[in-house]
C-alpha cells in the first residue's frame, strides 16, 4: 500500500517516506492511494486495543516494514497508561456512551498517535543509522504528548516552541517539568502563529542538522498519527456492539485530525451512521458544513485551548477524498487560493455530505452548563472539550440518532479552572497528574524571532 499527497506531485511514496516527510512536498497531505478494508471477523475475535492495531497498522506500514517487524514494535508502543485496557467505556445510557481516550500518560488522546509515531520514528532512525530532531509549536495538548513519546529514545531531542496564549498550568507544567536531556521547552514571546511561522522557517533552511540527522514534524498533519487513532474507533465499536449496528461518533475537534480517522475507519468497514463534527467558537469547520463556506477567520480564545484553531490542516484530506472524488489537480487549485478565495462545493455535491456528517458549534456558556447538567444529573466530570462533544448527543439535543458515542479527549483534571467555573471542586486525579504543581520548572525564554532560535537549536543539538 503506497500514498499520495493531495496535491498530486508525490505519489506511490512508501509508509517510511511519509513518516519521516510529514508534509508532502507540494505543500499537500499524504493520503492512501486505497483504502485498505479490515476484516471485521478478524477484529471480533480480539480481546484487545493492541490485539486491534496488530490488525491494522500493517495494512498501512507493508511497503516498509515486515510484519514481523510491525509486531515487534507494537508490542512496546502504548505504555504508560493508567491500566492494561488503555480505554475506558462509560455508559451513560443505551442511547449515549463515552469513549475514554485520556488514561495514558499525558491525560489526552493524543497519546495514541504520538506514541505510534515515536516508536516509529525510532525503529526508522535505528535502520538508517540516524539521530533527528523534532520541531513542534504547541498551543496545547501535541507538544506534552510528543515530549512523553519520544524521550524514551536517545536518537531523537525535542524542541518543543511555547507561545503566549491560553494553555492552563497543568498543560504547560506537562512539559516544562520533564528533565531530561533531550527535551527543550522554549517560551517564545510571541502567538501561536508566530511559533508555526519558526517551525516553517526551520523546515526550509535545516542548517541546523547534524550530518545524518533528520527534522521531524510531530503536528496533526503526520499520517501516522492518524493510523494510531483509526485503532481505537474499531476497538469501541467493537466493545460497544460487536458492529452489530452503526454507531454514530461525536468528536470534539479543531485540525480535523481524530475526525478524519473516524472518516477512514469509515471507508475501512467500520459501520458508521453520523460523523458529528463539534466545535467551540472556531468554528470554521461548522460554517462549511452549515453554509457550505470554508473560509479562514481569526482565533477566539475559548475554555477547550486544544479546539482553538483557524483552519482545520485535516480537513484538505476530506476534501480531496471526499468532495473531490480524489481529484489533486482541483485539490491544489483550492489549496493555492486559499485563504484568500474560501472553499465552497456545488449545492449537490455539499449537500450530499449530509448523509454522513452533521456539525455543531458550542459557546463557552454552554459548555460550562454541559459540563455541571452531567456532574448534577450523573455524577460524572467531563473536561471541557468533551463537553462540547457531549452537546451532540440526545442527552442535549432533540435530534435522536441512534446509539452515539462521545469521545473524551481530554481528563477534567487538565483544566480545573474551568471546573470551578462549572461549580466543582472535587476533581478526580489523574495518575501521571499528581504532583505537577510542586515539580521544578525548566524552560528557556526566546523572542519570536527564527534566526535567534534556529541558533539555539544549533547550540543545543544532541
Ligand atoms: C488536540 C485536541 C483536540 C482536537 O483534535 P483534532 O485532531 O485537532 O481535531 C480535541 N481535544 C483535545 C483535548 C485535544 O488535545
Amino acid at each position: 500500500m503506497l500514498f499520495r499527497s493531495t496535491r498530486g506531485q508525490d505519489c506511490h511514496k512508501t509508509f517510511e517516506e511519509v513518516l519521516l516527510a510529514g508534509l508532502a512536498s507540494d505543500g499537500g497531505l499524504f493520503i492512501p492511494e486505497k483504502w485498505p478494508q479490515v476484516d471485521l471477523k478478524a477484529i471480533k475475535k480480539c480481546k484487545s486495543f493492541v490485539e486491534i492495531a496488530h490488525h491494522i497498522v500493517p495494512l498501512f506500514t507493508d511497503s516498509s516494514y515486515t510484519q514481523e517487524e510491525v509486531k515487534e514494535i507494537l508490542e512496546s508502543t502504548w505504555h504508560d497508561f493508567k491500566s492494561k485496557n488503555l480505554i475506558e467505556i462509560h455508559n451513560f445510557d443505551n442511547n449515549v456512551f463515552v469513549a475514554e481516550l485520556f488514561h495514558g500518560p499525558t491525560a489526552a488522546f493524543k497519546d495514541f498517535g504520538l506514541q505510534l509515531c515515536a516508536a516509529f520514528f525510532n525503529t526508522a532512525l535505528k535502520k538508517k543509522k540516524k539521530t533527528a530532531i523534532i520541531l513542534g509549536a504547541t498551543s496545547g495538548d501535541t507538544g506534552s504528548a510528543a515530549i512523553d513519546a519520544c524521550k524514551h529514545y536517545d536518537s531523537i531531542k525535542t524542541f518543543i516552541l511555547l507561545p503566549k496564549g491560553n494553555m492552563t498550568e497543568i498543560q504547560r507544567r506537562q512539559m516544562t517539568t520533564v528533565d531530561q536531556s533531550n527535551v527543550c521547552v522554549i517560551d517564545i514571546d510571541g502567538t501561536f502563529d508566530e511559533c508555526q511561522d519558526i517551525v516553517k522557517y526551520a523546515f526550509q533552511s535545516k542548517q541546523f542538522l547534524r550530518p545524518n540527522q533528520e527534522l521531524l514534524a510531530v503536528n496533526s498533519i503526520n499520517w501516522v498519527r492518524i493510523i494510531g487513532q483509526i485503532c481505537y474507533y474499531f476497538f469501541i465499536a467493537m466493545k460497544i456492539n460487536q458492529f452489530s449496528k452503526p454507531l454514530n461518533f461525536s468528536i470534539p475537534t479543531g485540525n480535523f485530525g481524530n475526525v478524519f480517522a473516524c472518516y477512514s475507519a469509515y471507508k475501512m468497514g467500520l459501520p458508521i451512521n453520523k460523523i458529528l463534527i463539534s466545535v467551540n467558537k472556531n468554528d470554521i469547520l461548522h460554517k462549511f458544513f452549515d453554509k457550505n463556506d470554508y473560509s479562514k477567520t481569526s482565533v477566539h480564545e475559548t475554555l477547550s485551548p486544544s479546539m482553538d484553531i483557524t483552519v482545520a490542516s485535516n480537513f484538505e484530506r476530506l476534501i480531496f477524498d471526499f468532495f473531490l472524488n480524489s481529484n489533486p489537480i482541483k485539490c491544489k487549485e483550492l489549496f493555492d487560493n486559499f485563504p484568500n478565495s474560501s472553499i465552497s462545493f456545488s449545492h449537490n455535491a455539499w449537500q450530499n455530505a449530509k448523509q454522513l456528517f452533521h456539525s455543531v458549534s458550542i459557546s463557552d456558556d454552554r459548555t460550562i452548563s454541559i459540563i455541571s447538567k452531567i456532574y448534577k444529573d450523573f455524577d460524572y466530570l467531563v473536561d471541557p472539550h468533551t463537553a462540547v462533544g457531549m452537546a451532540a448527543t440526545s442527552l442535549f439535543t432533540d435530534v435522536n440518532l441512534g446509539t452515539t458515542v462521545v469521545l473524551a479527549t481530554a481528563h477534567p483534571g487538565k483544566f480545573p479552572d474551568t471546573m470551578k467555573l462549572s461549580g466543582i471542586s472535587n476533581i478526580p486525579t489523574h495518575h501521571k497528574l499528581s504532583g505537577l504543581l510542586e515539580k521544578k520548572e525548566k524552560s528557556v525564554s526566546l523572542e519570536a524571532n527564527k534566526d535567534k532560535v534556529l541558533r539555539f537549536i544549533a547550540d543545543n543539538n544532541l
